[in-house]
């Protein structure tokens, strides 16, 4: 795991200013700078910024996931050369799609920015003058049918390319919704046990109407097998955060699934200009950012992970408990953000302080830590901690508790 020393030691170790002293493109005030900007910068600071211990999770108003070192040198290396766009993507694309098992992939900009290109992708085909026009999408199919259970907000990244929305509730709902004008079909994973129609089914209902099926698995990373199990499945195509569990570049993500559906996407992604995937480019270092972090998320010891977690859990959880009034119960979602995790709540005529207030002393004090919660819980994961921090974060739950 990353600690600020160490990652302060790569940055200054990083082979760019070397590489262009070589060049004799650096001056030594030039060279002297880098190095101070790169090693002793303490950017945050500077700006006035508090950081955090981060015992919510992976949220993107918290800057999402931090970055491992494999990671950060990946960035790093791609920052030192120039290759084509295009056929870097394509390398990666077929490289990601042999570790992943399925038909060929592409790094995209998030979950969110993957769901966006391939419906656009499903929506065009090939067809450049569609390319060109979407959002535009009179007079081709256009209509995408998602459950009502499944609304969640994300699916504006299917709107936004021009699809229009055709809610349902049930299987039968859905076969009757289906028409000329059907141009995919949208699951979200992660509210599963909401919807009526699962996922077995929903493809099986694609396949037999020959509309394409499209998941989004943003947060679905635990458990590693996900990263298998929907294209094998038969989703035509599957949607991931790079910056959730799989801890690559926040702004990237996986775009995985049928060759035909993902080579249409990328009809509508940079350098190619005019088209609705313009402001969605990933660029060099994202992209070998999103590969290292890929390689090294599948090599993990995921069981050790996992106990580190449990153990991590029942740490706080056993400190919070320790409180007279305090409750606490260990659950761990069934889809999305599968990871331990902790709800803490008490009898507040005995520890006489709101939810609300507790979150926000946590959060101001020294160090800051940011939880989630509601008025009567607080929720804590440590999968996004640096490990050691879970012992503070006990402590402090503690000491806010007891002194309430
Ligand atoms: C986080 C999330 C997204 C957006 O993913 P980004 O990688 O931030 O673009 C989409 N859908 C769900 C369910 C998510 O949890």
């Amino acid at each position: 795991m990353l600690t600020r020393r160490k990652l302060l030691k790569t940055l200054s170790s990083v082979p760019v200013v070397g590489g262009l002293v070589g060049t004799g493109l650096l001056t030594t005030n030039m060279m002297h700078a880098a190095v101070e900007t790169t090693a002793s910068r303490n950017f945050f600071k500077e700006l006035g910024i508090r950081t955090f211990i981060n015992a919510a999770g992976t949220y993107t108003s918290m800057t999402g996931s931090l970055m491992s070192e494999q990671v950060l040198s990946a960035i790093t290396y791609g920052a030192t050369e120039y290759v084509d766009l295009d056929e870097l993507q394509d390398k990666v694309g077929e490289r990601i799609a042999q570790l992943l098992e399925c038909e060929y992939a592409t790094v995209t900009s998030g979950a969110f920015g993957a769901m966006s290109i391939g419906t656009a992708g499903v929506l065009s085909g090939m067809d450049e003058k569609i390319v060109a026009r979407l959002p535009d999408s009179s007079g081709i199919k256009n209509e995408i049918i998602l459950q009502e259970a499944h609304n969640i907000g994300y699916s504006k990244a299917l709107t936004n390319v021009g699809a229009k929305l055709v809610w349902v509730k049930t299987a039968k709902d859905l076969e009757k919704a289906i028409n000329k004008n059907t141009a995919m079909l949208w699951f979200l994973n992660a509210n599963t046990e909401e919807g009526e129609i699962k996922r077995e089914e929903f493809v099986a209902l694609g396949k037999k109407h020959g509309v394409p099926t499209f998941i989004d698995c943003a947060a679905d990373v635990p458990p590693v097998e996900n990263l298998f199990k929907f294209t094998k499945m038969g989703f035509d195509l599957v949607a991931f955060s790079g910056g959730k569990g799989i801890r690559g570049p926040q702004s990237a993500g996986l775009l995985l699934g049928k060759r035909k559906y993902i080579e249409a996407a990328r009809m509508h992604t940079p350098p190619r200009g005019t088209t609705i995937g313009r402001g969605m480019k990933v660029n060099k270092e994202e992209v070998l950012g999103m590969l290292a972090a890929l390689e090294t998320y599948l090599n993990k010891d995921h069981d050790a992970e996992w106990k580190l977690w449990e153990s991590q859990i029942k740490l706080i959880s056993d400190s919070a408990r320790s409180v007279k009034g305090v409750e606490t119960e260990i659950h761990v979602p069934p889809h999305a953000n599968h990871v331990p995790s902790l709800r803490i709540k008490w009898d507040e005529n005995v520890v006489k302080i709101t939810a609300e207030e507790a979150r926000k002393k946590l959060k101001d004090g020294h160090p800051s830590i940011a939880t989630v919660g509601n008025k009567d819980t607080i929720g804590i994961t440590t999968w996004m901690m640096i490990p050691g921090q879970e012992r503070i974060v006990a402590q402090r739950v503690k000491e806010v508790l007891e002194n309430a």
